[in-house]
């Protein structure tokens, strides 16, 4: 941009926001500003656009003490404005996995990127629609934005009429994590060697273990992954929550288990009680307490559970 990149946290900033909750403390810059674009790669219909784009600049730094005026600036320390394009629908998949026996190693993170050609492109187009946003007369006359010098200066291609390949090789040369990584316990069927849990978030073959995190999205949401998170704790704690409230009064049924039983029981209970529908409108007492409600009609297994164990072993 043409004006200069001068430091803006000085005492009239932390008055500006003690006083007025304004200026540069009460922002964080350009990354406020984020935006999604349909490639022509994305989905038909136009409602999962497969680019978004992160912005940077105009962060509040603090000065080094001295005062320096605008015109003392050299030409060169203009403000930068980042735009980074993200595909949203990535189709490469990394892995994470152990390095050693050692557990205090860091782990090996590989992410795989552009192993499925599918990034590169939308990647590609989305640096041209990023390259024409920046090249817009308002930007360009108005704010001056020009490419930053020297910027893909190892990448064939570049200048003003930019070809495909410089993207490529750029995209090669710059690809960072993005902070959303997800699926490294994806959900899926007990059949799908990859999951690792089912669809109430348990993890499959161990009892009693759920993981209720990002990590459990089989595949990333097309946007930022905090709210979607979010979403899945709701759900992991209404699972945990339920299942509580089903089983806190089954007596103890000899078994070394309290639960007495695998996973694939408790489904079957689970199903069970959800396709009552007198059981599933029965309304339990403040304490979740259906021992005062002998009247009302219990699926089997209850009163099966309900047997006392030493008429049962009879
Ligand atoms: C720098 C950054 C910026 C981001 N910005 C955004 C954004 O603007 N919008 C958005 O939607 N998403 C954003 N995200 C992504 C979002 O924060 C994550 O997707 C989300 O927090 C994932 O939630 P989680 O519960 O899976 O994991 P986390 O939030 O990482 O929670 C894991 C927790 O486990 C704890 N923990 C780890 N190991 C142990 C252990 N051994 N014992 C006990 N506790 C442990 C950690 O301390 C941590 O509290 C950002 C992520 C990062 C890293």
């Amino acid at each position: 941009m043409k004006e200069p990149d001068l430091p803006v946290l000085d005492w009239a900033a932390a008055m500006d926001y003690m006083l007025k909750r304004e200026g540069p403390l009460s922002s964080t810059g350009m990354s406020q500003l984020t935006g999604m674009v349909n490639s022509k790669y994305a989905p038909a219909g136009g409602r999962q656009p497969d680019i978004q784009y992160f912005f940077g600049g105009y962060y509040a730094s603090c000065s080094d003490g001295n005062t320096i005026e605008p015109a003392q600036y050299a030409a060169t320390d203009r403000r930068n404005i980042m735009i980074a394009a993200i595909a949203l629908q990535p189709r490469s998949r990394g892995y994470i996995t152990l390095r050693s026996t050692d557990p205090t190693a860091p782990p090996v993170m590989q992410p795989n990127y552009f192993c499925d050609e599918h990034e590169m492109n939308v990647i590609v187009e989305a640096a041209r629609i990023a390259y024409r946003l920046a090249n817009t007369t308002l930007l360009r006359e108005k704010y001056g934005m020009v490419p930053t010098p020297g910027y893909g200066d190892n990448c064939p291609g570049g200048g003003a009429n930019p070809t495909d390949e410089f993207f490529r090789c750029l995209a090669q040369y710059q690809t960072a994590p993005e902070n959303h990584q997800v699926g490294t316990c994806k959900m899926g069927p007990r059949i799908d060697p990859m999951a690792v849990v089912d669809p109430q978030l348990r993890v499959h073959g161990i009892e009693g273990l759920r993981v209720i995190d990002a990590a459990i999205m089989p595949t990333i949401t097309t946007g930022n992954t905090a709210a979607p998170t979010v979403m899945v704790a709701e759900r992991g704690a209404e699972f945990i929550r339920s299942r509580h409230q089903l089983y806190k009064h089954i007596p103890f049924s000899g078994h070394r288990n309290y639960f007495g039983d695998s996973s694939q029981q408790d489904d079957d209970r689970w199903h069970i009680v959800h396709k009552e529908e007198k059981w599933v409108n029965w309304k339990w007492d403040r304490n979740w307490n259906w021992e005062n409600r002998r009247n009302e009609q219990k699926p089997n297994w209850i009163k099966k559970q309900n047997t006392p164990v030493a008429a049962a072993s009879n």
